[in-house]
């Protein structure tokens, strides 16, 4: 592409970019305990102003949900969950449902998690279903796609995304990306202190934004946030990104200096 059209292209993201506004949602994974989260939260909403320009969400794991919602009340910090079942309820020992959620206040449930997918060996039509259930139940889901390193170094980290988001259009149509988030986190960068390089995800996020883009009522207001390694040092150059609208922060949003540092990096 031309130097001057590839320019205008990237300033042309950037108007668009700015019209979207910046999520951050630190996933707490299988950590923390009574005590720990109390000084975790109260630290983070003394941290956070009340006036922010970011949404800010915290998903804690199932059983501090309550306590979390608790101390997140009267804060900016909204909070959501980190998996949900597929089914409506029943015979599903272990499982919690949409309705559960939403009963308790979330906002937020993070679908298809890689940690999920290949532990569980989450299926993507699994994922679809949830992603489609936490919709019904008017909660924003935070859909994660990404590739793992061999798919990576072989080049075909495009196709491979692709063939996620493509498994939830033959289902459920492209206008189940309407108000649902996309989180794009490449396996290999996940706990890895390996983060993809900010250019490495505005290609990702530009190439998942175009695919989805012909969709007029998904178009460009879909946002698309980073996950995998954000820290205080990284998430700035990573959220600069026109087409990176936020993160997806793991072990930095356990510590409450971090996730605020992280958390600022998105309002510059
Ligand atoms: C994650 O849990 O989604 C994640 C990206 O973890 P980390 O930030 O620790 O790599």
């Amino acid at each position: 592409m031309p130097i001057l059209s590839q320019q205008s292209k990237i300033q042309q993201t950037n108007e668009e970019s700015v019209m979207r506004r910046k999520i951050v949602v630190g996933n707490w994974k299988m950590n923390g305990s009574l005590a720990s989260n109390e000084a975790l939260l109260k630290a983070l909403v003394e941290k956070i102003p009340q006036k922010i320009s970011t949404d800010i969400v915290i998903c804690a794991p199932y059983p501090y949900l309550f306590q979390t919602q608790s101390y997140l009340k009267n804060s900016s910090i909204r909070w959501g969950a980190q998996n949900v079942a597929k089914f409506e309820s029943g015979a599903f020992t272990g499982e919690v449902s949409v309705s559960m959620l939403k009963e308790f206040g979330a906002s937020y449930v993070i679908i298809g998690h890689s940690e999920r997918s290949t532990a569980y060996c989450e299926s993507d039509e699994n994922i679809a279903t949830k992603l489609m259930m936490v919709k019904q139940a008017d909660m924003t889901p935070i859909l994660c796609v990404g590739e793992s390193l061999i798919e990576r170094e072989a080049g075909i980290m495009e196709k491979v995304v692709s063939k996620q988001l493509d498994t939830i259009v033959e289902m459920y149509g492209e206008d189940i990306f309407d108000e649902t988030i996309i989180a794009y986190e490449p396996v290999w960068a996940i706990g890895s202190d390996m983060a993809a390089s900010p250019e490495q995800a505005q290609t990702m996020h530009q190439f998942i934004r175009e695919k989805l883009s012909p969709n007029a009522k998904v178009g460009k207001s879909l946002k698309i946030i980073y996950g995998g390694s954000v820290n205080p040092q990284n998430a700035l150059q990573l959220f600069s990104m026109p087409d990176v609208d936020g993160g997806l922060v793991g072990r930095a949003s356990l510590n409450a200096s971090d996730f605020q540092s992280i958390c600022h990096s998105a309002e510059i």
